[in-house]
């Protein structure tokens, strides 16, 4: 395909109205030059990045938040007891990467609306701060990429609250979510969602040397072990928990040449990236 034959992305602007207008600060206005895609470029240097725990840490507890809200719906959707309602969701989110998945499979669920119960609820304004060190390292760190990506397993609306409220808005070239409207849901880690993003972006996942120039990082074991098996040339993992650390570098998946690089702090990435890229 040549780049004529690219259709013409939609560009991503979104004010977020929890941040009042005589507030915002630079990056709090999200601006996606090439919003959902697709680039108009093929196989140039990417670096893919996960958002919910990993732009900001799982300290934050939004992970916690998401979870008793997830809880809830099971509880209430399902009419379970807590003991059953945590079963089934915890075998989902391992069984599928995402618990969604499990409740549009098996039960019919709206996902949309599930969206509205769960992601859309959590309360971000107060737990996630501008982070002026991050968007730096970012920037700086943007000279060595043609595009920065993000693809994340939540839905669009989500995605677009968290990075505004950071102030990383206008560093991202563009986003692949997770459509919720869809069924089934494709998401990390299958790799359907990997193939799909990659193309998304005009990477050939089928060309191991342009493939060896692509980054990924995520907080997800289950995600950067399918990034690696796609063929990331850098497939980084942010592990903020010193016990789980200390285990996967013993794991043969991050020992040797091509392993997954671990990280304990998300600053780290930028000397990382000047040291190889
Ligand atoms: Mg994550």
């Amino acid at each position: 395909m040549t780049v004529d034959e690219i259709a013409a992305p939609t560009p991503v602007h979104y004010e977020n109205p929890e941040i009042p207008r005589d507030e915002v600060r630079p990056g709090q206005v999200v601006d996606l030059r090439f919003g959902h895609g697709p680039l108009p470029a093929t196989n140039k240097k990417i670096f893919y990045f996960d958002i919910d725990n990993c732009l900001y840490p799982r300290s934050t507890r939004i992970h916690d938040l998401m979870q008793e809200k997830i809880h809830t719906y099971f509880k209430k959707l399902l009419d379970l007891d807590d003991k059953c309602a945590h079963e089934l969701h915890m075998n989902y989110y391992k069984k599928y990467g995402l618990a969604l998945e499990g409740l549009v499979r098996n039960h019919d669920v709206d996902a949309l609306a599930y969206n509205s119960a769960v992601d859309d609820a959590i309360e971000l304004k107060g737990v996630l701060h501008y982070n002026e060190e991050l968007r730096n390292m970012l920037l700086d760190m943007k000279q060595h990429f043609d595009y920065f990506w993000l693809v994340t397993n939540a839905y669009r609306n989500h995605a677009l609250r968290v990075i505004s409220f950071l102030g990383l808005g206008d560093i991202f070239d563009g986003l692949t979510f997770c459509d919720y409207s869809q069924n089934p849901i494709i998401c990390k880690p299958m790799p359907q969602y990997f193939l799909s993003f990659l193309k998304t972006t005009h990477v050939d996942v089928d060309n191991a040397s342009v493939m060896a120039h692509q980054w990924f990082v995520d907080d997800s074991e289950i995600n950067v072990k399918a990034a690696a098996k796609i063929g990331f040339g850098h497939v980084v993992h942010y592990v903020e928990d010193p016990a789980t650390y200390a285990r996967l570098q013993k794991e043969p998946e991050y020992r040797g040449e091509n392993r997954i690089i671990l990280i304990d702090n998300i600053l780290d990435l930028g000397q990382l990236v000047s040291k190889v890229a």
